[in-house]
């Protein structure tokens, strides 16, 4: 059985005392064991929210890491530096930074490759965009995406993995995949992992990102092979995240 997931990705948002607000009404409702819930604030406020989840069952991650270990590297935060803060997750290749920083699948397998070597576990995100979408290629996209990583750091290297599915035309549109759209997608990601391995492919959480709300989550997180959600926009909102959380209990 796969243990549902929820990972709230802030972006580039907050500020001490909004983090302070933010996760007080967090830490206060989030405590059901069966859902894993992730926050990832930008890395200069990961040590504030870090000690905020102290007693709590929120773990902290990161939006991003450089793939390179140390060095000169301006402006960039290392894996090292996340395992430093105690960041149990890393977010990679969100189309964000694909599409705005020119990350390439290549560059997205280094980093996932330099994550699970440093013990920080990878969200990989794919999705396609609305021409992919309307010219047929969904499946073709998200595959060359995945594949790209899984031939680059072989299938051993997703035991401890996570892929999130976000159509890219639904990141903060306020247009949302229809549960069907999602579970088509989902279910292809599976199959395409369990072509190279049926055991991982089997437990390897799939979460759908695109305009989580808390009154879409339910019938998003009811589908088979969706596993929680990537949320961003409504993971700044105490009551819209908490509810989220509670529709993938
Ligand atoms: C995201 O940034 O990963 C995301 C899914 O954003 P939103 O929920 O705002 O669409």
């Amino acid at each position: 059985m796969r243990t549902a997931f929820v990972a709230g990705n802030w972006k580039m948002n907050g500020n001490t005392d909004s983090i302070n607000e933010l996760m007080d009404g967090l830490v206060n409702s989030i405590n059901s064991s069966s859902v894993e819930v992730l926050v990832c604030p930008p890395s200069v406020y990961i040590s504030q929210v870090k000690s905020l989840t102290e007693s709590s069952k929120i773990s902290v991650g990161a939006q991003n890491v450089s793939e390179n270990a140390n060095g000169a590297f301006t402006g960039e935060v290392s894996l090292s530096m996340l395992n430093d803060l105690g960041c149990e997750y890393v977010i990679l290749g969100h189309s964000e930074r694909r599409s705005l920083y020119a990350e390439t699948d290549q560059l997205v397998a280094a980093k996932f490759i330099a994550a699970v070597e440093s013990g920080v576990k990878p969200i990989l995100c794919v999705g396609e965009t609305l021409d992919e979408r309307e010219n047929g290629e969904t499946l073709k996209v998200v595959s060359r995406q995945l594949n790209a990583v899984i031939d680059a750091a072989g299938i051993e290297k997703f035991a401890d993995a996570v892929v999130a599915y976000e159509p890219v035309w639904a990141i903060g549109t306020g247009k949302t995949a229809t549960p069907e759209q999602a579970q088509e997608v989902h279910a292809a990601i599976r199959a395409e992992i369990a072509k190279s391995d049926a055991a991982t492919a089997e437990k390897t959480r799939i979460l759908y990102g695109g305009s989580v709300n808390a009154a879409n989550a339910a019938e998003l997180f009811a589908n088979a092979d969706v596993d929680g959600g990537l949320v961003g926009g409504a993971s700044l909102k105490v009551n819209d995240f908490i509810a989220i959380c509670q529709a993938a209990d």
